[in-house]
């Protein structure tokens, strides 16, 4: 037995399965649940992260915090009056990909949310490790610029007012430093709560802003959330945000509320980490926006199979079936 099963929650006789030390309260699950739920919905009211009568495009990986980030949000859509709609994208990594288009598929079932599913294989015509192979960029960077490249393009194409990202305050918080040790300045600027709509870019939004890894970990398991359990098989956990992550921890021992504390300066002085606005062009390509001529990704697919393809004739399918469900 351990030695949580005899502390008592604070708001009611239930045994109590976490402490949260910078509430000073001691949860059962019922209201720990209540309690994340709770927090989420504050994020969206402190930051002005949902309108009334929006569409809310929510990417999920099939792991346990975009999947978390559906739940809560699913949970709030009536009472906030906005639409959701799931995206998942399957970059083809052999069985980690499979597992995860899985749970995705799984958990928007069980919650009744449309989900668009797009294969980036049935696109580009290769996986993401065939395209690496073609490529001296590392495996990571290119799955982020694919990624970006389809979330935004399906924005757009779905109408939606905004694309929810599930990073939780951990991943933000050890990105955020990262950027800092290597001064790229201007990333910090992107991690806030929320990035606006910029012509063709479409806003994103983190509802898990304030919630912690561990919060969102033990969310998913009490709520037993279809998820891929392993990480993605190309993290590095000798990287340096791990070692952020760790000193983040020892830091919210000493200190409670620590980083909730670190979050919300940071959401204070968010513009200040802004570039100046370089000019936006439209890509001679596909029309979507660039700092150059051609975009990152247009450049990235004529290197890979030697010709351009027009990734909005290819999703028109996808979306044309989602509006029939
Ligand atoms: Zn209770
Ligand atoms: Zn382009």
């Amino acid at each position: 037995m351990s030695k949580l099963e005899s502390i008592k929650c604070s708001f009611c006789e239930e045994s109590a399965i976490t402490i949260i030390n910078y509430a000073k309260l001691r949860l059962c699950k019922k209201h720990f649940i209540e309690f994340i739920q709770k927090r989420v919905l504050n994020t969206i009211e402190r930051y002005d992260l949902i309108k009334n009568n929006w569409k809310v495009l929510v990417a999920i990986s099939g792991g346990k915090d975009s999947a978390v980030m559906l739940h809560i949000l699913s949970n709030l859509s009536k009472q906030l009056n906005f639409k959701i709609i799931a995206l998942h994208i399957n970059l083809g990594i052999g069985k980690y990909s499979e597992n995860a288009k899985y749970n995705a598929e799984k958990l928007c079932n069980d919650l009744s949310i449309p989900l668009i599913l797009l294969d980036i294989k049935n696109i580009i015509g290769m996986n993401l490790l065939e395209i690496k192979r073609k490529n001296k960029r590392p495996i990571c960077s290119i799955c982020g610029l694919l990624k970006r490249y389809f979330i935004n393009t399906i924005a757009i194409e779905t109408k939606a007012n905004v694309v929810a990202i599930g990073h939780h305050m951990d991943d933000l918080l050890s990105y955020v430093i990262k950027n800092f040790i290597l001064q790229n300045i201007n990333e910090i600027s992107k991690l806030g709560p929320k990035t606006e709509t910029k012509e063709l870019f479409i806003g994103r939004i983190r509802p898990l802003y304030e919630i912690s890894e561990k919060e969102t970990s033990l969310y998913a398991f009490i709520q037993n959330l279809p998820r891929v359990e392993e990480s993605c098989p190309y993290v590095d956990e000798s990287s340096m945000e791990f070692e952020i992550k760790r000193f983040l921890n020892n830091m919210e021992l000493r200190n409670p509320n620590f980083k909730i504390a670190f979050a919300r300066a940071l959401a204070k002085n968010i513009n200040f980490y802004k570039k100046e606005e370089e000019e936006i062009k439209k890509c001679i390509k596909c029309g979507m926006p660039t700092s150059r001529d051609i975009c990152a990704f247009c450049r990235l697919i004529e290197k890979t199979i030697g010709k351009s393809i027009n990734v909005k004739n290819e999703l028109k399918e996808i979306i044309e079936k989602l509006k029939v469900v």
